[in-house]
């Protein structure tokens, strides 16, 4: 069976240390989303998986069995990379077959015929006769799978395979692979630094940042309860919002706002001194000021200005900072309904509810607290 089992996994490259002490495992048939930004060595972890780089300390387990010295032939891995890397001069069967050409066992005619049921598979039995350079981008990343599929590994190894397709196509294959990977059973991990490929396709993920793991678990998780502000920043689009202050009486006291903490807040946060509020985009109510201009404002709304409107058409993305200084750079963004139009200039109200807010250590980065979980998993259902 294709469970993967890292144990205090670290590789360094002379003075820089890729990798840091990783440890942890990767179930049978889970579909595993490596991601982080660049250089935070997601791809030095797939290639110690696929054998390309011997790690400098720590264990690597694939199906029980020790692997940091193993060659890449003897790993029942296959790789599929960003560069499809097609042999031109082949046909689309040629490509597929070639898949196979290490693999003793099988017969001429078995060899065909697991080619075609893998197109079939794919989608791309009627190209088997065509070159590569008669195919679209699309149908070459599905001939570059068929070519890794083709030999029925017990881990796939995905480095950024969709990053040159256009959008429409990206979107369109993020679903076939996910339902192929679910189609075939098989332990995959799939290396992107795009958080939305990360978010709809994995069954886990795990955030890398500077070669340490941050964060292993559901997309979901990942995204109501943070561990540190990394990945709360990292995982979300468009970014949690980050507001840094100190402790006061009544909870939080940032440049500009003041944030009484209720309960819940006030006994996770405890006496820590040096605070940061998280605040998701769409956890922001904004409505228009216009006539309530004079009312006093609750203990958790604001009034702020719109500097720039995004619209998306189902939503817009607003931009704004506080009321009282339009000329800071300490910026909010926030979420609204598409229908609803918001104005660069215009002057709103603001309302954070205290069962939104994250609070992480300013220190650590730690998170002290997440939005109220009992409303994430109502949200889950
Ligand atoms: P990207 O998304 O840009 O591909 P990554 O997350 O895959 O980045 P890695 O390629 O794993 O990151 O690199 C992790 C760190 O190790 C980087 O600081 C990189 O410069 C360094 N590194 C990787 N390979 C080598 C090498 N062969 N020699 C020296 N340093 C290396």
């Amino acid at each position: 069976m294709g469970r993967i089992q890292f144990d205090h996994l670290t590789k360094q490259f002379g003075e820089t240390v890729a990798v840091e002490d990783l440890t942890f495992d990767i179930e049978d048939s889970e579909f595993l989303v490596l991601v982080g930004p660049s250089g935070c060595g997601k791809s030095t972890t797939l290639r110690m998986l696929a054998g390309l780089e011997t790690p400098t300390s720590g264990d690597l387990y694939i199906a029980d069995e020790h692997m940091n010295y193993r060659v890449p032939q003897n790993r029942d891995i296959a790789m599929v990379f960003q560069d499809y890397a097609l042999y031109p001069h082949m046909t689309i069967r040629e490509n597929i077959r070639f898949g196979l050409e290490e693999e003793p066992g099988y017969t001429e005619a078995e060899r065909d015929e697991r080619v075609e049921d893998v197109a079939e598979t794919l989608g791309i039995d009627d190209l088997l006769d065509r070159k590569p350079g008669e195919l679209s981008g699309g149908q070459q990343q599905r001939v570059a799978l068929g070519r890794a599929i083709v030999r029925d590994p017990e881990v796939f190894l995905m480095d950024e395979p969709l990053a040159n397709l256009d959008a429409k196509l990206r979107t369109q294959m993020r679903t076939e692979l996910q339902r192929l990977q679910e189609e075939l059973d098989v332990t995959t991990v799939y290396v992107t630094h795009n958080q939305t490929e990360a978010m709809t396709m994995g069954d886990r993920i795990a955030v890398l940042n500077d070669g340490r793991l941050q964060q292993v678990g559901e997309p979901l998780e990942l995204y109501h309860a943070p561990e540190n502000q990394f990945v709360a920043g990292f995982i979300g689009e468009p970014m949690m919002n980050f507001l840094h202050g100190d402790r006061s009486e009544e909870g939080f006291v940032g440049e500009y706002i003041e944030y009484p903490f209720d309960e819940r807040l006030e006994r996770a946060v405890g006496d820590a001194a040096d605070l940061v509020l998280g605040i998701r985009p769409e956890a922001i109510d904004v409505r228009h000021a216009g006539e309530s201009a004079s009312q006093s404002l609750g203990p958790h709304e604001f009034r702020m200005t719109v500097t720039v409107t995004e619209t998306h058409g189902d939503q817009n993305v607003v931009t704004l900072t506080h009321a009282e200084d339009e000329a800071s750079h300490d910026t909010i963004r926030a979420v609204t309904d598409g229908m609803h139009i918001v104005n660069a200039g215009e002057s709103v109200i603001v309302t954070v509810e205290p069962d939104a807010v994250h609070v992480f250590d300013g220190e650590t980065g730690e998170a002290l607290c997440n939005r109220r979980l009992e409303t994430a998993r109502e949200l889950t259902i």
